[in-house]
């Protein structure tokens, strides 16, 4: 049988990062196996569903590059199909009415913990086992559990997991206003769609008894199971907001390479040997549930940043430059170069960011002339006894015949032998006349983005402001 996966998403909220490596997973094995991907969306719980968030979901998903075969099919939009399914089981005596009154329920619920046993529905209603439901009475349906026996399943990821059925509540398939319930949809749909591997969290693997017998019943054949362990945050506690931002869209925001947060997800939990770095074709080839860990995946920020920077350096110039361009247009900075500036400047920066959003804000003495100073640098920097220096420089540059690497590289040399200092002493006064702060990429590729006009511009008034004597960013007075 052609491999089959899905991702079952509820529109409940953003896709979260802990749960798209489902997603990915199922993708992959779909991937690689030349089968189909399903996208199913789970909008049964009408109170907490939004269209909105099936489409933050759907734009996450497409955002990553896990593209869906078939789909999105809606829960909603199925509801024939459930009430087929229900009035099958009915028919075959492995689901019955159950007419009992909600109060009735808990105080027979409560009776029983108190008495010291199982609080599980107590067959009241069941053919041959209880009193029955009372006639003329609308009812919910429950599936009939088989009062022995138990249901064993080999799952990929926790191996041998067996449930007796007598720890299986005969659960409510249909309410008494005749809407389907989540276990009954989640498993006609499987069977329907032919789902032949259900990748999943492993909270759901307690609602994996009730499915199979489901499947059982109707006379599908099973899937396999792969209940995937929750990721946790760096103290082990279930990844939450705490640790790190959750959603996926988030972390497009922020200036992450789809490529790497899908190479840090897959590594959350799965590994192949001690390969980090992978390219989407090695993923979909290496992948395999046989090598999903027991145990928790941790999420490492500082790996998914290390992992991004490493996607940052693989971009060419005018790559970055494209990534870029939408950081700083919805910043609205405006650009003052050409796209060949722009990967020059974005080519510069890039060794000191880990993501795009960084690399535009750490873009911004690039991009804008109006230098936003750091007093303590301009205290130390720009004072009178690196007039001499600044000055050198400046004239030694601007006779450059032309604007190149080589040629500010040979300025400095000639201001060093000068003025007798180091290459350190010239460059930091230089950095912050020309950046505003001591920190930047090397001097000479900041000049040679700054280009002429603008660099000298700069060491110009640098001058004034030593010459004004003030070593504050503000105007005397101000
Ligand atoms: N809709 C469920 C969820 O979002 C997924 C159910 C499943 O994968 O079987 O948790």
């Amino acid at each position: 049988m052609p491999t089959r996966t899905r991702f079952a998403p509820s529109p409940t909220g953003a896709l979260h990062v802990g749960g798209v490596r489902t997603a990915l997973f199922s993708w992959l094995l779909a991937r690689r196996d030349g089968g189909a991907f399903v996208l199913r969306i789970e909008d049964t719980d009408r109170q907490r569903s939004r269209p909105e968030w099936t489409r933050e979901i759907m734009g996450a998903m497409q955002w990553l590059g896990l593209d869906w075969d078939e789909g999105p099919f809606f829960q909603t939009e199925r509801t024939q199909l459930y009430l087929q399914a229900i009035d099958r089981l009915l028919a075959s005596g492995d689901a019955y009415y159950c007419t009992c009154p909600p109060e009735d329920l808990d105080a027979r619920r409560k009776a029983a913990i108190e008495a010291g046993r199982s609080p599980a529905y107590d067959r009241h209603c069941r053919p041959g086992v209880g009193p029955g439901p009372t006639p003329g009475v609308a009812g919910a349906v429950r599936f009939a559990i088989p009062l022995d026996g138990a249901i064993v399943i080999e799952d990929a990821v926790k191996g041998r997991v067996e449930f007796a059925n007598a720890d299986v509540e005969d659960f409510v398939i249909a309410r008494a206003d005749g809407t389907p319930t989540y276990n009954l949809c989640v498993a006609v749909d499987d069977a329907d769609m032919a789902i032949t591997d259900v990748i999943r969290g492993d909270d759901h693997l307690a609602n994996t008894p009730k499915q199979v017998h489901i499947y059982r019943a109707l006379g599908a054949p099973l899937p396999r199971f792969a209940h995937l362990p929750q990721v946790l945050g760096m103290d082990r506690a279930r990844l939450s907001k705490r640790h790190a931002a959750t959603a996926v869209t988030s972390y497009r925001d922020l200036g992450y390479y789809p490529d790497a947060l899908v190479n840090f997800l897959a590594r959350l939990g799965w590994s192949h040997g001690d390969q980090e770095i992978f390219t989407r074709e090695e993923l979909i080839a290496a992948f395999g549930l046989d090598h999903v860990g027991k145990s928790a995946g941790v999420f490492n920020p500082e790996k998914l940043d290390w992992l991004n920077a490493h996607y940052l350096k693989q971009r060419t110039p005018a790559e970055l430059a494209a990534d870029l361009r939408p950081f700083l247009e919805e910043r609205g900075t405006a650009i003052p170069g050409d796209d060949a500036w722009l990967a020059k400047m974005a080519a510069t920066l890039r060794e000191r960011s880990k993501t795009l959003l960084e690399l535009a804000e750490s873009a911004r003495s690039f991009l804008s002339d109006e230098l936003v100073f750091d007093d303590k640098a301009v205290a130390k920097f720009l004072v009178a006894e690196n007039e001499p220096v600044l000055r050198d420089l400046a004239s030694r540059l601007r006779a450059l015949p032309e604007w190149t690497l080589g040629g500010i590289e040979a300025a400095f040399a000639g201001t060093m032998a000068t003025t007798g200092r180091k290459l350190g002493a010239v460059a930091q006064p230089v950095r912050v006349a020309l950046t505003g702060g001591t920190v930047s990429p090397g001097i000479y590729e900041v000049l040679d983005v700054l280009g002429r006009d603008r660099s000298l511009a700069r060491l110009d008034a640098a001058l004034a402001r030593i010459a004004g004597g003030t070593t504050s960013p503000r105007p005397a007075g101000a």
